[in-house]
């Protein structure tokens, strides 16, 4: 059976709590609304996936808690295979606090648990891999990320690594600095955010940034550096591609980065459309998401023609 994306990655549910304005240090908020959602920045790109029609799987441990049980039965409400979401027996699932302020900032809380970082090299394998087109990973959990990185390389299946957060983070969730910089050279592709482009360079300039790691670890694909108001910019092949951000009045830009990397994926690996195109729709993706409350884009790619057709002058 083919799978277009097998992902391995944080699958979590959140706690959404809307209030006027973050809390300072000390500080305190008022919370107008709180909502339990499903999220996890790995299910949230396999969901985006899904909605635009991929076939997708997730490899990933939770525990057998309301909140592993919410995570499984939302990954089956989306049409996700879940033949290799492990189950820990007595185990804590991966659950966080999303706090989101009128403007659409956000503070994120993550209670890791103990099942989710605990999955090892040993539970996944070569199998896993039969009829995958792509392998997507934030590295979470390190060891078994790594091994299915280092078999698709065998296999010739691309891998994308998307590193949405800075490496001082990812050595807390246990990914040491040599394995996030083996992931980096093993992948095809490399998505890193704005903390991650702080966290391995020196440089202030991103764009400078997102070519120095470009031309240090060389993944076949290319560097995509997301940098949120301020768009999106590839070096890849000796070229360079730079997409301004849409005009939008943000409303919740939790999960932004995901749907840009879920469309990326559909867009540039599945759909093998050149590097501008794909990241005209990816960043049209991630301004959709910003303008929807909640971690997960809701729109099939239908719709997001339309509003890259609705925002045509504004990005011709
Ligand atoms: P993350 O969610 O990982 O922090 P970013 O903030 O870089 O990721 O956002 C990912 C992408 O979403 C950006 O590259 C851009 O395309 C889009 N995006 C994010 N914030 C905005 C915004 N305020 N306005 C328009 N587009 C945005």
């Amino acid at each position: 059976m083919t799978t277009d994306v097998l992902g391995m990655g944080a699958v979590a549910m959140d706690l959404v709590l809307r209030c006027e304005e973050l809390p300072g240090e000390d500080g305190f908020a008022f919370v107008h609304e709180e909502r339990w959602l499903p999220g996890g920045s790995c299910s949230n790109v396999l969901v985006t996936l899904s909605s635009m029609g991929a076939r997708c799987a997730v490899a990933a441990q939770i525990g057998d808690d309301s909140y592993g049980n919410g995570v499984r039965a939302d990954l089956d409400r989306a049409g996700i295979s879940t033949r290799y979401l492990l189950t820990k027996l007595g185990g804590t699932s991966l659950h966080t606090l999303v706090a989101v302020d009128s403007r659409g900032s956000r503070s994120i809380y993550a209670n890791l648990g103990d099942a989710f970082l605990d999955l090892s090299e040993s539970q996944v394998s070569r199998e896993m891999l039969d009829g995958v087109k792509v392998f997507y990973t934030d590295m979470l959990a390190a060891k078994p990320a790594l091994e299915l990185a280092r078999l698709c390389r065998e296999m010739g299946i691309p891998t994308v690594f998307n590193l949405e957060c800075s490496p001082t983070f990812m050595e807390s969730c246990k990914v040491a600095r040599d394995e996030l910089e083996e992931m980096i050279s093993l992948c095809h592709l490399f998505c890193v955010g704005r903390e991650g482009l702080r966290g391995l360079t020196p440089m202030a300039d991103e764009r400078q940034a997102a070519l120095h790691l470009n031309e240090k670890y060389a993944p076949k694909g290319g560097v995509v550096a997301t940098l949120g108001e301020k768009g999106a910019f590839w070096s890849g092949n000796g070229e360079t591609v730079s997409v301004p951000a849409f005009t939008i009045a943000a409303v919740d830009t939790t999960g932004a980065g995901d749907a840009f990397a879920g469309a990326l994926i559909y867009a540039r690996l599945l759909r093998q459309r050149d590097m501008g195109t794909s990241l005209a729709f990816a960043n049209a993706c991630g301004a959709i998401k910003c303008l929807q409350p909640g971690p997960r884009l809701k729109a099939n790619e239908k719709e997001v023609e339309e509003f890259m057709e609705a925002h045509r002058n504004e990005h011709p």
